[in-house]
């Protein structure tokens, strides 16, 4: 009966494609999808074929009106992006809001997220952790962002795009120091998957090491402030006052 799926699809590798997914893509009536090429390659791939509705960030609202009228009307309709779970840093959530909204049953399918598979693997603790998703493009906006996540204590988790990684590491180690512990998730299921941890010190220079890095996609991790971390950065920063009083 009438219920909109929100279905997660992989982030690299078509085979993390779980088996329900591709049991909801066979039932529905049409997919509502970020990027028709990119999802009927996707459906090609599992030899499926559905009418595909183009939803993107510039057309969610009016996409809306059009799916809750075919729900209402008793259809089936799944909700994929382009990689990974809708709605989470990819459009989606508008339409899920309004859909609901209009009391009609949304049904979520799990599956791949760049966010968590990066934590998964990345050894820092996981038991809190803050998504910031994508840093503001702008380089000011970007550090005012920076300098407000200076204390948080969780895991950070940020997505990049590969022309701005070199750019991130070198703002992430002017706003947080060269001694916090950095994860790069690269090319995450990918055929080039690496996942490299050093210090913010050592970030840069890993990037620039390989033409390669600045290609691919990326997930960085960033460990979470330790209150050791607070107790020298505040130390540092009175002798600091200190010596420019002594110097005035
Ligand atoms: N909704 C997706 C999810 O849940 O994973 C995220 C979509 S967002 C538009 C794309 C960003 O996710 C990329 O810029 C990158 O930061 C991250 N990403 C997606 N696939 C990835 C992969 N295979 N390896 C590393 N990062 C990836």
């Amino acid at each position: 009966s009438a219920t909109l799926y929100v279905v997660a699809t992989p982030i690299g590798n078509v085979t993390d494609i779980s088996l329900r997914a591709l049991h909801v893509l066979t039932l529905v009536n049409a997919v509502a999808c970020e990027d028709t090429r990119n999802t009927a390659h996707l459906m090609t791939r599992f030899g499926l074929n559905k009418p595909l509705i183009a939803a993107h960030q510039h057309n969610e609202r009016e996409v809306a009106e059009v799916l809750i009228a075919r729900l209402l009307a008793g259809e089936r309709i799944a909700l994929v992006s382009d990689a990974g779970t809708p709605a989470v840093s990819d459009p989606g959530a508008r339409i899920v809001d309004a859909v609901r909204a209009a009391g009609l049953r949304v049904l979520p399918l799990p599956g791949a997220s760049a966010a968590v598979t990066a934590l998964s693997a990345s050894g820092l603790v996981n038991d809190q952790f803050y998504f910031v998703g994508f840093l503001p493009a702008k380089a000011k906006q970007r550090d005012n962002m920076l300098q407000s996540l200076r204390t948080v204590s969780a895991t950070m988790v940020f997505y990049e795009a590969p022309h701005r990684i070199l750019d991130c590491a070198v703002a992430l180690e002017a706003a947080f120091g060269p001694a916090r512990q950095v994860v790069f998730a690269r090319e995450l299921t990918k055929m080039f998957e690496e996942i490299h941890r050093c210090p913010l010190s050592e970030a840069a220079a890993w990037i620039g090491a390989d033409p390669h890095r600045e290609k691919g996609e990326f997930v960085v991790l960033l460990e979470g402030a330790t209150a050791a971390q607070d107790a020298e950065e505040a130390e540092a920063e009175r002798i600091l006052a200190i010596l420019l009083g002594e110097c005035s």
